[in-house]
């Protein structure tokens, strides 16, 4: 699992919000003095307009204190916006210098839609606007000269540029950050924070399709011993041996975490708490066989667990882990170097320990 698209929309939300407050309030003062002087010159349809953005900004700056669609009004908010953009450059009575609100398209649309999307929507309105352009100056010869068209074409493509490289620029750091903030750094597995990100876009997902999801937890067996025998150096090569048996071991589809100290969560979905037991026991089994080789000493190592399934054991990730603790805990008591299944609470599958 490697998309850290949720949570960078969610960490983008606050900086969009001030963004479009920013320019609500602009819009609303650009209305005022704008529809009072195209009144006073008679331009009454622009005024119009003018006046309807107005009073659509205030509704707007209303709606988004509290919403949760911030994406849906921020579109709702610039598409009329853009429209009302390209009328007021339309409009016969309007001076040539309306054409250098385009300017605003590509900043506007990148830091309020993101690369994408703002990409799309600035090339179309400043496609539009350009088309405008040339049926408003097609009969003034001083403006249809090769010198004012390449001015305005290469300082439009420039803005446009820089607000596209800035946001790529800025996503992908937002992206790195991200994942240094989600990652663990001994073992390059998620951390907590990340699995408890996944497991919320999970949980949406299975109660939409009813689809199963499973947890577990594992502890290495006696792993206080390998710090204490080889030193703490080997212990860490040891957490990292194991983390790579974890990915060896998942699918894709799958999410190992390190919980804390030498403890793993393990998300599984659409997977039964049966199944469940079956990885955690391939884990289990592979940890087992395959010693770590570190300095001359060769390290044996075990792992416990415990599983617990999404639905039947609980709903949020802290009861799912308790209960699989609990399972944990139990293994741990039964000797260690065995998973306690979810669905049957008092068994255990058993394994002998190899060392
Ligand atoms: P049990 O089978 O009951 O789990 O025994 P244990 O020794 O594994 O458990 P205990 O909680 O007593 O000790 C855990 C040890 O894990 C203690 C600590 O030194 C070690 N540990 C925790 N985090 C790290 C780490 O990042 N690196 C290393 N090398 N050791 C760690
Ligand atoms: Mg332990
Ligand atoms: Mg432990």
């Amino acid at each position: 699992m490697d998309s850290y698209k949720a949570p960078l929309k969610e960490l983008a939300r606050p900086y969009r919000k001030a963004v479009l407050k920013a320019l609500l309030v602009l819009c609303v003062i650009g209305a005022i003095l704008f529809s009072s002087m195209n009144f006073l010159k008679g331009s009454y349809p622009l005024a119009f307009v003018e006046i309807a953005m107005g009073i659509y900004s205030v509704v707007v700056y209303r709606a988004i204190r509290h919403t949760r669609h911030l994406e849906r009004w921020i579109l709702a908010y610039l598409i009329p916006f853009f429209i009302a953009m390209m009328f007021a450059m339309a409009t016969p009575r309007a001076t040539s210098s309306a054409h250098a609100w385009v300017l605003l398209i590509p900043i506007i649309s990148h830091l309020l839609m993101g690369r994408r999307l703002g990409l799309a929507v600035s090339l179309f309105f400043m496609s539009v606007a350009a088309v405008i352009f040339l049926f408003r100056h097609l009969d003034r010869p001083e403006m249809m000269q090769a010198l004012p068209i390449t001015n305005i074409a290469v300082i439009s493509m420039c803005i446009l540029v820089f607000s596209h490289v800035y946001e790529v620029t800025r996503e992908t750091s937002e992206r790195q950050l991200m994942k240094i903030a989600q990652t663990d750094p001994l073992t390059g597995l998620a951390n907590r924070a990340r699995l408890s990100d996944v497991f919320e876009q999970e949980k949406h997902r299975a109660r939409r399709y009813g689809s199963p999801a499973s947890i577990l937890v594992l502890d290495l067996d006696h792993f206080k011993d390998v710090n204490d025998d080889h030193g703490h150096e080997t212990g860490d090569l040891a957490l990292q041996h194991v983390a790579q048996i974890f990915r060896e071991c998942l699918r894709a589809t799958d999410l190992a975490a390190r919980l804390g100290g030498e403890e793993f969560g393990v998300l599984l979905s659409n997977t039964h708490s049966r199944q469940a037991l079956e990885v955690a026991e391939k884990i289990r089994a592979t940890v087992a066989s395959t010693p770590v080789h570190i300095n001359n000493n060769v390290i044996r190592l075990t792992i416990s667990g415990g599983v617990a399934e999404f639905g039947t054991d609980g709903d949020t990730l802290r009861e799912l882990v308790r209960e699989a603790d609990i399972r944990l805990y139990k293994a741990k008591e039964a000797g260690r170097n065995r998973i306690v299944p979810a669905f049957s609470p008092s068994a255990t599958t058993q394994q002998k320990s190899p060392g």
